[in-house]
């Protein structure tokens, strides 16, 4: 594969005031996990060089908010324009250092590209209200303005469809940004970083920085940080919004997933199976909205099975499917098959021992008859593992769904309206699919799970993330003239 010029370093820059540079002191290593060598290194910043990115971010803030809201989203214009033209490149990175297949990194980073085109039209919801006469001569309004600089942390699973899903928002409503991308998969930010400046944003207005946990929590920390987006896993998401919520920072943090599907007996099993294999597998199973486990309620549960074995068998490792993210988490993924099958679930097909031997490729592994009560149902696999549970009706799945920790995704395969109905009144969980296997909202709408997939109030794009970049302040005035009674000690009523 060609690597982009810029890209060419040993070691990822970070990217602080419109300038790539190569700050001192620790190093990780990214691999590219379809051989399972090093790629290049990348810096874990210390506190001084986040310091020195919050700070550029701080000093771009007061131009920028005052830009016309219709000059900024005119460089967002300019930028999606670049995306489009590089998008295989992005894609590209994508692939070398994620592992997913080159068309499935393309299509996240188009889903990603319809955030900015969504945040192009972000100057509209910025309008405030304002009503006359509140009282006699008093007029209020309000006003949209941005909550200051922003920081994004992101996962390895989408490096760039999720830090799109963050600055395109936050930058349209008047913010500067600090990216903090991860450190397993780092290059495609900075690519993102340089599309930006020759989009003509402003020096400083977008920075990147990379590392761990001391990188982050100098970001947590930091005084002039105001907002925070965090998505990845559901420790961390929780430890993000406590310290936020502690700092008094604004704060929304996505975490993990154990996306169910639900199987009713009338549904085109055919066609439910086909939409499963692609929601289990895709990407490898590293997807916040993969379907990892599948409720088959009654006489579906046989014939759902024998159709998933014979897809998950057919599925072509390094064509359909790619390689884990780390040697490290493949080994975990594969200790949970082995721990499946100690727990006496049923295992149907067995991805244990992959027909690619080097890098981090693991096969497909379907169980069946799981228990709620078993491990591999209970956590998050984040891997190519499917596990059937058997139902004997709809409101036992609902009921198995709802008892579940995680609320990000679910789907109901179904061709009753009726059931669909009650489905979606009755689950408790952020993002619905009716015959959708991956309910990811469009970039209009809002992304987000609810109890351990979400701690914080706000989604992010739609109009939840433009709410949460931006504050109202409501404005009551009076412009005194002869008639205007003086304002007296009593509770003012403006009557
Ligand atoms: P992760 O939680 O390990 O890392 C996410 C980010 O947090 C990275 O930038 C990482 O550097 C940083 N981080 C890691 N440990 C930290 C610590 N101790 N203190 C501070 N920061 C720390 O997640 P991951 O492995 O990169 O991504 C996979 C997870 O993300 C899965 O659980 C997946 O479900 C979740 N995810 C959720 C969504 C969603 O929308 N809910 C979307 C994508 C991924």
């Amino acid at each position: 594969m060609n690597k982009p010029a810029d890209l060419k370093l040993d070691t990822v820059p970070v990217w602080i005031n419109g300038r790539a540079v190569v700050p001192a002191g620790r190093l990780g290593e990214v691999y590219n996990p379809a051989t399972g060598h090093v790629a290049r290194r990348v810096p874990f910043c210390s506190e001084e060089v986040v310091e020195q990115a919050v700070k550029a971010a701080a000093a771009a803030l007061p131009a920028w908010r005052d830009w016309p809201p219709l000059r900024r989203a005119r460089i967002l214009q300019e930028f999606l324009s670049l995306l489009k033209k590089h998008q295989q490149e992005l894609a590209a990175i994508v692939t070398e250092e994620h592992g997913k297949t080159l068309p499935d990194a393309t299509g996240s980073v188009q889903r990603g590209m319809e955030v900015v085109e969504f945040a192009c039209g972000i100057p509209h919801l910025l309008k405030g209200e304002h009503s006359e006469n509140v009282g006699t001569g008093v007029d209020t309004h309000t006003r949209r303005q941005p909550v200051g600089v922003c920081a994004g942390i992101t996962p390895f699973n989408f490096p760039v469809m999720v830090p799109l899903w963050m600055f395109p928002v936050a930058l349209a409503c008047g913010n500067t940004f600090v990216l903090k991308p991860s450190e397993k998969d780092p290059s495609a930010s900075i690519r993102m970083a340089e599309l930006l400046k020759q989009a003509g944003l402003p020096d400083g207005v977008f920075n990147v920085i990379h590392g761990d946990k001391v990188a982050v929590d100098a970001l947590l920390l930091h005084r002039d940080v105001s907002a925070v987006s965090f998505v990845g896993s559901t420790p961390i998401a929780r430890y993000i919004y406590e310290t936020c919520a502690k700092a008094g920072k604004r704060v929304q943090a996505l975490g993990g997933a154990k996306n169910h599907a639900v199987v009713l007996p009338d549904a085109d099993l055919e066609f439910a199976a086909d939409a499963l294999i692609g929601a289990a597998y895709g990407s490898a199973g590293e997807r916040c909205m993969a379907v990892s486990a599948v409720v088959a309620v009654g006489s579906a549960g046989d014939p759902l099975v024998k159709l998933l074995e014979k897809k998950a068998n057919a599925i072509k490792l390094g064509v359909d499917m790619g390689p884990l993210i780390t040697g490290q988490h493949r080994d975990k993924v594969r200790s949970y098959v082995d721990k499946g099958v100690s727990e006496g679930a049923k295992l149907v097909v067995d991805g244990r021992d992959p027909s690619i031997k080097e890098g981090f490729y693991l096969g497909t592994s379907l169980f069946d008859h799981v228990t709620p009560a078993m491990e591999i149902y209970r956590n998050e696999i984040f891997g190519p593992v499917l596990v059937v549970l058997r139902a004997g009706s709809l409101e036992e799945a609902i009921a198995i769904v709802n008892r579940n920790p995680y609320a990000n995704g679910v789907a109901l395969f179904t061709e009753s309206g009726g059931a669909a109905r009650r489905f979606e009144s009755e689950v408790q969980v952020g993002m619905v699919g009716v015959n959708v296997p991956i309910p990811v909202p469009v970039a209009f709408f809002s992304f987000g799970g609810w109890k351990n997939s979400l701690f914080g109030d706000l989604h992010v794009h739609g109009m939840e993330g433009v709410k949460f970049y931006t504050r109202t302040k409501a404005i009551t005035t009076r412009w005194p003239h002869q008639d205007t009674p003086a304002p007296g000690l009593n509770m003012p009523t403006l009557g």
